[in-house]
């Protein structure tokens, strides 16, 4: 088990160097993994301090190349930060090449002050700290090199740098957040609008749907309020639209004779994998079992959420790139999945998402009474045009955003009773807060603390549930209290039609019996998960199908890091993913926010709202119930809020 040695991380001085290596503390109980591709951690340098794990690194080389890297990604903006990096990286390599002098130190001590204490930024004001430190903490290993007598070549050590910030280790997708809200911050629309791009071509659909952990980790919400950083990224993909940004975008086809790749699956997962193939020259096919593509953004998510003039221009993106998607093909049914490799296919995405609804495990839901009718089937069929027979009441069971999808549907569509059912309590739901409030706004009833125990019919149609009342008992593994029935509660509800809408499964009926592919215990795909490689070679899997019901960028993310692995998996025979993903997913891990090194701030300043449609002018309807921002000055003063927490890390392996 890795020790530490020594560690100044976020303030905390832990000192082993007294200490023999098994009075040493675990370097996991400081909750930094260990390993890092594979191989053992040697040393952290960083925003927050030195993490040493082995006496033997020669730290001065290392934080020589620290501070090489703090100089290239110093914006230059600030004259300390950008010069002030380079002539500390100067005279750290003149001592570590045995050259260096004791008027060198002190020269390295002022100007490591003057850049944390004058620059502009976080990356400027964080970057020395470690630098400090050092020289306070590790006097003897500058001056063994002074005196030349340990003048050792940095060579035998491999270096892992990073630059990154708070929100954008929060985005699944890490996309560069501070970037692309200084673009907006200088009105450069189109450059934000490029940044976002480099992950997704859904940037509309996100700016609209995105769960935004990226703002639970942003440094200003512990100050005054998270910056809004989903609806900034909706306004730089909206104005691109509106200004026509794609008239000259150069889109390359794949060449002729180039590999092939087959996508299972045009849902965000299957869409991104493409993007991101095709760009990188591969002839990408995409299966889908549906009339139309899109995935649960277009048969799930209803469309006052997003728009589909939005969701099929990002689609049309992908297209553009040469992507053919093939839809009504059904693999498994359609084609067989094993057939896919004799149709020269190289590689296989899996994006297959979850299309089943879960049982309640209700008396009387499989009975196929008329009015009962599965949450997500009843979402896929409004959303493609068909009807569904709602009758004048409904009961919708669940307490999370596909509930609310369906109850706030619901109520578009006319039924004059949307009740709400869910066994526990207002605090424990999970759906988003606002989600919550706007169906509260729209009239939904809400039944907490109940629970569906038999579904009732009259003549073959639902007449309505017996349901019973809940109480809180102790926590489950969820970490929220477990709903325990009351006896003698029962109630009736009388309704017309029930939607259950408690959670998705997957159909794994495409697998072929004999297929090596492995599943979870929750009936989703095993993969890597740094590769999203599966246990076939050639067959990688992203999106719902790996980690069950998840979110919109948890989808993206996992395409970008599949499509990848794939390309070294078809150049190299080799699934592995690059440096700046491995180090992404290691600081994802170490954790990058703390709501206690919140950064110097001047005034307090509240967060912009975005517009919202009145509910009686929303509920007419399905147009775009959220407006997001409208005009330039609300987003450029919005921009002006972010503080570019940027934060720069050095593995040493
Ligand atoms: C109602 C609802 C609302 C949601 N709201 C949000 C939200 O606001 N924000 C958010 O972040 N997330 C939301 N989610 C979750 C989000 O939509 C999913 O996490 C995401 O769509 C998963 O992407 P995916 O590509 O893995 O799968 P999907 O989007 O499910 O796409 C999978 C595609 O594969 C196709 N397919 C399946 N089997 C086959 C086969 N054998 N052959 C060919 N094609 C096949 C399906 O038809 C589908 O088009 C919501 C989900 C639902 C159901
Ligand atoms: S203030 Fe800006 S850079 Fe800092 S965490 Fe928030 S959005 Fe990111
Ligand atoms: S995609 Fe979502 S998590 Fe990522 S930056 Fe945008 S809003 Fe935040």
């Amino acid at each position: 088990m890795a020790k530490v040695f020594f560690s100044s991380w976020n303030g905390k001085f832990i000192d082993g160097r007294k200490n023999i290596l098994e009075e040493r503390l675990d370097l996991q109980q400081l909750d930094i993994p260990s390993q890092l591709d594979g191989k053992e951690l040697r040393a952290f340098i960083g925003w927050a301090g030195l993490i040493i794990v082995d006496p033997e690194v020669n730290l001065v080389a290392a934080l020589k190349e620290y501070f090489r890297f703090v100089q290239k990604e110093s914006c230059g903006r600030c004259i300390p930060c950008r010069i002030g990096s380079k002539v500390i990286a100067d005279r750290l390599e003149k001592i570590v090449e045995g050259n260096g002098t004791e008027d060198d130190l002190s020269y390295l001590r002022e100007i490591g002050k003057l850049v944390k204490e004058s620059s502009l930024c976080e990356l400027g004001m964080s970057a020395p700290l470690p630098l400090l430190q050092a020289l306070d903490e590790f006097k003897e290993d500058f001056y063994a090199l002074l005196s030349g007598a340990n003048a050792v070549s940095d060579r035998e050590l491999v270096y892992h740098p990073i630059l990154t910030a708070p929100c954008r280790n929060g985005c699944p997708a890490h996309i560069d957040i501070p970037r692309y809200i200084e673009y907006i911050r200088e009105g450069s629309y189109e450059k934000a609008l490029a940044v976002n791009r480099e992950k997704t071509p859904l940037v509309g659909t996100l700016g609209r749907v995105c769960v935004h952990p990226c703002e639970s980790n942003c440094n200003r919400q512990p100050y005054d309020q998270a910056i809004s950083i989903r609806l900034l990224k909706r306004f730089a993909a909206d104005f691109g639209r509106k200004n026509d940004y794609d008239r000259q975008t150069n889109y390359s086809i794949a060449a002729k004779g180039a590999d092939r790749v087959a996508i299972i699956g045009a849902g965000p997962a299957g869409l991104n994998a493409a993007y991101q193939l095709a760009q990188k020259g591969y002839a990408v096919t995409i299966y889908e079992a549906l009339p139309v593509p899109g995935g649960m953004l277009t048969v799930g998510i209803p469309s006052y959420r997003l728009p589909r003039d939005i969701l099929n221009a990002e689609i049309d993106l992908v297209k553009k790139l040469g992507v053919e998607i093939i839809c009504n093909t059904r693999i498994g049914t359609d084609i067989i999945l094993d057939q896919l490799w004799a149709d020269g296919y190289r590689a296989i995405f899996i994006a297959s998402g979850l299309h089943e609804s879960a049982a309640m495990g209700c008396e009387g839901e499989d009975a196929c009474y008329n009015g009962f009718i599965p949450g997500v089937d009843f979402l896929r069929k409004m959303n493609l045009g068909e009807k569904n027979e709602l009758g004048d009441s409904v009961a919708v069971i669940g307490g999370g955003n596909v509930a609310m999808d369906c109850a706030r549907s619901a109520v578009r569509l006319g039924v004059n009773e949307v009740n709400l059912i869910y066994r526990r309590s207002k605090k424990e739901m999970p759906a988003n807060a606002d989600e919550i409030t706007a169906a509260e706004e729209e009239g939904i009833k809400f039944h907490f603390l109940s629970n569906p125990v038999c579904i009732l019919e009259e003549g073959g149609s639902v007449s309505g549930m017996e349901c019973i009342r809940m109480e809180l008992g102790e926590p489950d593994a969820s970490g929220r209290r477990r709903p325990v029935p009351m006896d003698g509660s029962e109630f009736i509800l009388r309704v017309d039609s029930v939607i259950p809408a408690i959670g998705q499964v997957a159909d794994l009926n495409f697998i072929p019996k004999n297929s090596k592919l492995k599943l979870t215990k929750r009936g989703t795909l095993e993969v890597d998960a740094e590769t999203m490689a599966t246990a076939v070679p050639g067959i990688f899997a992203g999106g719902d199908i790996v980690f069950g019901a998840r979110t919109v960028i948890e989808a993206i993310a996992s395409a970008n890091r599949a499509a990848e692995a794939i390309d070294n998996y078809l150049r190299s025979g080799r699934s592995t993913v690059g440096n700046r993903l491995i180090m992404e997913k290691y600081l994802e891990e170490m954790g990058v926010y703390d709501e206690a090194m919140v950064p110097e701030m001047v005034g307090e300043r509240k967060r912009l709202e975005e517009e919202v449609r009145p509910t009686e002018e929303r509920i007419q309807g399905f147009d775009e119930a959220d407006l997001g921002f409208e005009h330039p000055s609300a987003v450029i003063s919005e921009a002006g809020r972010c503080v570019k927490c940027l934060r720069l890390g050095l593995a040493v392996l």
